[in-house]
């Protein structure tokens, strides 16, 4: 049987303006899902895994621990060369919510250099390490970053290591549309799980985007007169009516 390829978007991989400080998942009627590795980058799983994403055409997010991406940039670089999408996840994978204001700007503006200095990009949103998240934290960095949390809406373990093939059939029967899928690219029986994986989305008619791609289709599906609504400067006069 031909593999069936991945179409992907040309959205962009950016947040859009406006973007909620929040993300599990995002609600619309299209098959389609973001596909999310943390912890990496790793010095043979990520390329293993990156091979397996360019024979399907598939983009993905990654959220890179700012210590491994110094001390693999190659791989960092392969990771945008190759289209796909960087978030920070922090310089050194510590819990947020238990670090001062102070320590989480020094994590997250170290993991995001390290980036910058590999590849010239620098990461646009956030996924907490351990999904450890609260309030504080977010408007945080929403505020002084810009970055809008990351969190997901399928979770299979992976790092508990259940097998291969139970990764994969707890992603795939638990995917659905606007969804966020969490794995982990430092292990290797991750990496083995994804071929079937992506292969079994694909043949269910699932297309694959980036987190930032995601929150765009989105913003996009918004009810014309929801978000619509002119802007408003004061003091200005309405435009003239011109037939
Ligand atoms: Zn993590």
């Amino acid at each position: 049987m031909a593999r069936r390829l991945n179409e992907p978007s040309s959205l962009p991989s950016v947040p859009p303006a406006g973007a909620r400080l929040t993300y599990n998942s995002i609600k619309t009627d299209q098959k389609v899902v973001a596909m999310t590795f943390d912890d990496g980058p790793h010095p043979s799983n990520t390329p293993r895994l990156l091979k397996i994403l360019r024979d399907r055409n598939i983009k993905a997010t990654f959220y890179l621990v700012g210590k491994n991406a110094k001390a693999y940039p190659s791989i960092v670089r392969q990771i945008i060369s190759e289209g796909h999408e960087i978030g920070n996840h922090t310089w050194t994978h510590g819990s947020l919510t238990s670090m001062s204001d102070e320590q989480i700007r020094r994590e997250l503006k170290m993991s995001s250099d390290a980036v910058f200095e590999a590849t010239g990009h620098r990461p646009q949103t956030i996924r907490p390490p351990y999904g450890a998240i609260n309030q504080r934290v977010k408007e945080l960095m929403f505020r002084e970053f810009g970055y809008p949390t990351i969190m997901w809406s399928v979770d299979p373990q992976d790092w508990r290591k259940p097998g291969v093939s139970v990764v994969t059939s707890r992603i795939v029967n638990a995917a659905h549309p606007g969804a966020i899928l969490l794995a982990h690219d430092i292990h290797a029986p991750t990496i083995d799980a994804m071929p079937a994986t992506f292969d079994q989305l694909l043949a269910k008619g699932y297309r694959f985007v980036t987190v930032s791609q995601l929150m765009n289709i989105e913003k996009a599906s918004v009810p014309l007169g929801v978000l619509m609504t002119p802007a408003r400067v004061a003091g200005a006069d309405p435009a003239p009516f011109q037939p």
